[in-house]
């Protein structure tokens, strides 16, 4: 198969490829390919490869969501780092799904444009980053976007209207369906005064930086936050930080974040994530939904 898949000339193929890496919990994970399309017409002919011969695939971005959880991904993980471009035109900017966020914003910002100062520390890339619709400080990415080109299953491109979006709290049609493929996100930004922008994002990474374990490998916020409460609060208040299941430990600085303190499998982190989730339901009768993407 991997000589198949090597055969179709479609970009870098990797075989039985660790994604210890390609992942912020830094968890090593097996995968039997890693691919990166050259451009959209390669990915369009490895999608179709792919279904052809069901192969089970993902498309993985910063992997900054995710958890691998077993030490093997029996299928394909396709990064998109073709798909690069930023083209300015005004107040709109039209972004290639697989540049990075953090990226996106410094550049936007220097240039004056403001509405994407609240993302300015989160490490993952755009495409994804509509996908889980990110937020941070009470805003969320869907308040700048416009559309979004994306792939369908039948590997059709579609334009998606922002009501199609179906964007609600780190959720959005995208995450309710994997078998779509964002390609490119159109976003709608006003101009500001780039010393007031800057100003804003300096305070927003201060802020970020007193609250956050950022030393540590991890995926952010690991449960989703129930109404009117916050996820970290709770599992705090149970007494919950520092608690740890081999080299996985819930942070002492943000008891939402489990951090990887050097060796920890995925195994472990879901251990972790299912003993907090198990407690906060017995002592506070709280189902604590995952922000997370099991992989
Ligand atoms: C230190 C730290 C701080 C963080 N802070 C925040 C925060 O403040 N707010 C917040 O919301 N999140 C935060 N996160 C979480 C994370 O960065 C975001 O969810 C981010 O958008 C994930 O992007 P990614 O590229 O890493 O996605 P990945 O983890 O690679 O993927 C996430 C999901 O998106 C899918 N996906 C990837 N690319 C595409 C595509 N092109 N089309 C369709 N689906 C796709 C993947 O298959 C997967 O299901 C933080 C994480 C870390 C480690």
């Amino acid at each position: 198969m991997f000589e198949k898949l090597k055969q179709l000339q479609i970009g870098k193929v990797y075989e039985n490829y660790d994604l210890k890496n390609l992942n912020t919990y830094q968890v090593s994970c097996l995968a039997k390919y890693l691919i990166y399309p050259k451009d959209l017409a390669s990915l369009i002919c490895l999608l179709t490869f792919l279904k052809k011969e069901q192969i089970c695939y993902r498309v993985l971005g910063n992997g900054s969501n995710v958890l691998f959880v077993n030490p093997i991904f029996d299928g394909a993980i396709i990064k998109l780092d073709c798909l690069k471009q930023i083209e300015i035109q005004g107040n709109t900017i039209v972004v290639g799904a697989s540049v990075p966020l953090i990226f996106l914003v410094n550049k936007l910002s220097n240039m004056g444009y403001t509405g994407l100062e609240f993302a300015c520390g989160i490490p993952g890339v755009i495409g994804a980053s509509i996908a889980m619709n990110v937020g941070a400080l009470n805003q969320e990415i869907s308040s700048v976007v416009q559309k979004v080109k994306a792939l369908t299953p039948d590997l059709k491109i579609k334009e998606f209207s922002k009501e199609e979006l179906l964007f609600s709290y780190r959720n959005s049609f995208f995450k309710q369906h994997k078998d779509y493929i964002i390609l490119e996100v159109t976003l709608e930004l006003e101009k500001k005064d780039v010393k007031e922008i800057l100003q804003t994002i300096k305070e927003n990474n201060q802020i970020r930086k007193s609250k956050q374990p950022l030393f540590y490998p991890s995926a952010g916020s690991v449960f989703k936050n129930p109404s009117h409460d916050s996820a970290g609060r709770i599992i705090d208040q149970l007494g919950l930080k520092g608690k740890r299941i081999g080299g996985a430990m819930v942070s002492e600085k943000h008891a939402n974040f489990i951090i990887n303190t050097g060796d920890a499998t995925g195994k472990e982190i879901y251990e972790l994530i299912l003993f907090v989730q198990k407690e906060v339901k017995e002592k506070c009768q709280i189902d604590l939904v995952l922000e997370q993407e099991l992989l």
